[in-house]
């Protein structure tokens, strides 16, 4: 029994469904791809990798890449994907910090990597974005077939880095339960079924789209699109084939700048899936106005995969996370006292279940300070639950800003600012004050070609906020820092800003 490749994978054992629809046009078919994974579990057995063991993979997104996954799966080996913008210093930290036995990566690389990860005691194969490379040489005479080693729903499955938003990326260590648990409710909830097709350009060294897209695709028996990375022309040209996609805001936001996409391209589709990063309300109202749809909006993260998500049939709440997952207990606690807050009140958001990690990879500190003894994780996010249940998300608590003792959430700050004439959007942060302990800035991103004003933008503040809230200064950006996932990494324009008041 492993419960994790006998669902996800096993479970298609000779079926001739496509699973894959290729970049390049063409299809591989689940039993094709059954196939590879099983040729690479046994280069894994050839390289030394016994059940538990680690495997690093630095690689681009390819067929080849995800039945690295299912190779992992069948041979009982703990997955660990990585993100490709990472550098070699970087890379060093992940393979030292997980001990892992085998890193795979691009042949262009090999000669920076190979040595790095012979240091650590691993081995180094490569693996490239055409699906060459020294581990499908080595995959290329093995048998089709391989016996699934036996696992154990407790068993790791993935150690899944978080995206370092807010500092050093952890190490997740996640279940074979804790995968499959949140893909069945999502299968559930989300009416997935063999007949979906599902538009993917999101990265596969992220939850978003290898848990939640690939895992759900997987349960469901249906099949992908797989392009990649996100790029506008194969999108719409690819959206016809389409019944669902996932994607991060800024797909939507990219999609909507192109005057193609519309009710026409789109009115066939069953379902548009948003997460990883807030969507603008905006972005949400204008999607419904251009194609009719609602994009269902839903909040997870490394640590525990999906919490919560707006319904299916029932209403679809811009500017909320929906509710919580079945399954899927959430609470909103004050930070102090680890007390409930009562309900419509911000605080930071908890949450239990069969999703939550098993704790950050060598690191029994942070896991004691955010997973509590009775199960409950602490997220980081600070929100709110209305009393219908629906969940609102306001921002992280590392961001939240202490001015002169008031507790102000830059989300409410950046709503006001980002409805302002020329703002294409903001991020409003909380820089070290003599007086006030820290107090706040707003940094503006201009709508194209526009220059808003700042005695507008300060005038707007004093209309609808507090005066504690009021930016003390507006600084104007051409973009903001964003990290691989589209994250805006507000750490980065603290320390830009630090020295403005000091
Ligand atoms: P790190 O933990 O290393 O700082 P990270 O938290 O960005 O990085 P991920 O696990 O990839 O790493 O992201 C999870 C976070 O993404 C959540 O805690 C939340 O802040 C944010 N997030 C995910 N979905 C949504 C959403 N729909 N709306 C708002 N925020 C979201
Ligand atoms: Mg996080």
């Amino acid at each position: 029994m492993n419960p994790l490749y006998d669902s996800l994978f096993g479970a298609h054992a000779g079926r001739d469904a496509p699973f894959l629809h290729l970049a390049g046009g063409g299809t591989l078919s689940y039993a094709g791809f059954l196939a590879k994974a099983a040729q690479i579990a046994h280069v894994l057995d050839a390289q030394g990798l016994e059940p538990g063991d680690r495997l690093a993979a630095q690689v681009e997104k390819s067929p080849e890449a995800l039945a690295l996954y299912a190779a992992c799966a069948q041979a009982g080996v703990v997955f660990l994907p990585l993100n490709t913008a990472y550098t070699r210093d970087e890379l060093a930290y992940f393979v030292e910090n997980s001990g892992a036995k085998l890193l795979v990566g691009d042949a262009a690389k090999e000669g920076d990597l190979a040595p790095m990860a012979e240091g650590f005691g691993a081995r180094f194969l490569t693996l490239n974005g055409d699906g060459s490379g020294t581990l499908s040489e080595a995959a290329a005479g093995q048998p089709e077939s391989y016996d699934t080693v036996a696992r154990d729903g407790e068993d790791l499955a993935a150690f899944l880095y978080t995206s370092g938003t807010t500092g050093r990326s952890k190490g997740a260590m996640l279940t074979q339960e804790n995968l499959l648990s949140n893909a069945r409710t999502l299968v559930e909830y989300w009416h997935f079924g063999e007949t979906d097709v599902l538009l993917h350009a999101l990265p596969i060294f992220h939850t978003h789209g290898l848990f939640v897209a690939s895992n759900v695709t997987l349960l469901a028996g249906g099949s992908m699109i797989f392009l990649p990375k996100f790029d506008q022309d194969a999108m719409i040209a690819r959206l016809p084939e389409a019944t669902c996609m996932m994607g991060v805001p800024t797909f939507y936001t990219r999609l909507l700048d192109d005057d193609r996409f519309d009710k026409g391209l789109t009115g066939h589709m069953r379902l548009f899936i948003s997460g990883s990063a807030p969507l603008l309300a905006e972005t949400h109202e204008r999607f419904e106005a251009r194609t009719g749809h609602r994009i269902l909006e839903r909040y997870g993260m490394t640590e525990t995969n999906m919490n919560t998500s707006n319904p299916y049939d029932g209403d679809r709440r811009a500017g909320t996370v929906g509710l919580p997952l079945p399954g899927v207990e959430l609470k909103v606690t004050d930070p102090e006292s680890g007390a409930e807050v009562p309900r419509g009140e911000v605080g930071q958001i908890e949450v239990r279940g069969p999703n939550v990690f098993k704790g950050y990879w060598q690191m029994p500190e942070k896991t004691a300070a955010e997973l509590r003894a009775d199960g409950f994780f602490i997220t980081g996010d600070l929100g709110t639950q209305g009393a219908d249940g629906y969940v609102t998300i306001v921002g992280r608590n590392k961001d939240l800003i202490i001015s002169g003792g008031y507790n102000i959430y830059p989300k409410e700050i950046e709503l006001v600012l980002d409805e302002q004439p020329g703002v294409l959007e903001s991020a409003v942060i909380g820089v070290p004050h003599p007086d006030f302990g820290e107090t706040v800035v707003a940094v503006i991103v201009p709508a194209k070609g526009q220059a808003p004003d700042e005695a507008a933008l300060a005038a707007a503040c004093k209309d609808s906020l507090a005066r504690f809230k009021h930016p003390r200064a507006f600084v104007m950006a051409e973009a903001l820092p964003r990290n691989t996932m589209g994250k805006v990494q507000k750490n980065v324009l603290r320390d830009q800003h630090a020295g403005m008041f000091a």
